[in-house]
């Protein structure tokens, strides 16, 4: 039997990186996966294939996690497809990174918007069907940052930190109804968005890594089944960190 047989999840922002990741090794463990994306089409149409002919229904869906109404409008669309949502993961996120003196308005807004507002967007918008069918694991990808800080980050790391206060606090509200809610926090993870870094910054990421190397999109998805499984179903409230023992 696999880990996760017959359930339906929802992943955010699966056209890259470790949300693709994420949306692969579901489908591998058995469940039916819808993703979304925001402008990576051709990729996002690639990978529904690609799940597909694993054995999943999986559907690709374009939507804004930034967006209260797309967010509504997307929840709306999946249960109209699959008729209940058993996982959600709030994965989309964003960098814009910058010394808090060059900050601009505009920098903050979009990665609080993506990574923090998107969380309470989708989570609000899927957590009544969970409530009715009491079950469900809700899965917010956050950042060891979250926890650290980093600087040229404030935007991102205050994010991140909301995420996780976010996720205490809904599996304290949801709790007696078999809903669970908990957080990854991945460290240094090759994506494109750690591609962006330049090397020196690199250097000093891999300095304080224990495990002397950037981890892969893969190790972060295997946390995130084994969350999304009934091999975790004792665990809410929590932040798992996938860093390599990062100590920053
Ligand atoms: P990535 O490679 O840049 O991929 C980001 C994904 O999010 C893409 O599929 C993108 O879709 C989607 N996305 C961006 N904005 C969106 C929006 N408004 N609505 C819907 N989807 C959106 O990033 P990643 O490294 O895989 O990061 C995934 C998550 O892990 C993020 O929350 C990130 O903060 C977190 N994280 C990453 C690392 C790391 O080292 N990589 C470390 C800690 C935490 P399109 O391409 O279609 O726009």
């Amino acid at each position: 039997m696999k880990l996760l047989e017959g359930k339906i999840a929802l992943i955010t922002g699966a056209s890259r990186g470790i949300g693709r990741a994420m949306a692969q090794r579901f489908a591998e463990e058995g469940a039916h996966v819808a993703f979304t994306y925001l402008s990576s089409e051709e990729k996002a149409k690639q990978l529904e294939e690609e799940l597909k002919a694993m054995g999943s229904c999986a559907k690709a869906y374009r939507s804004d996690a930034g967006s209260f109404e797309e967010a509504a409008a997307l929840a709306e669309a999946v249960l109209k497809d699959y008729k209940q949502i058993d996982v959600l993961v709030n994965n989309a996120g964003i960098t814009r990174d910058n010394l808090l003196l060059r900050m601009s308005e505009e920098q903050w807004d979009q990665v609080i918007g993506t990574n923090l507002k998107s969380v309470f967007n989708l989570t609000k918008s899927v957590m009544r069907a969970m409530l009715k069918k009491r079950q469900g694991s809700i899965i917010n990808i956050t950042s060891i940052v979250g926890m650290t800080g980093n600087a040229g980050q404030a935007n991102y790391a205050a994010s991140k930190a909301g995420v996780i206060g976010f996720t205490k606090s809904v599996a304290q509200e949801i709790g007696s109804r078999s809903i669970r809610c908990n957080a990854i926090a991945p460290g240094f993870i090759e994506t494109e968005m750690t591609g962006e870094l330049n090397e020196d910054i690199k250097k000093a990421f891999l300095q304080s890594i224990p495990l002397k190397r950037m981890g892969q999109a893969k190790e972060v998805a295997d946390a995130a089944v084994f969350l999304a499984s009934d091999m975790s179903t004792y665990i809410s409230g929590q932040t798992l960190s996938v860093c390599g023992a990062m100590n920053r």
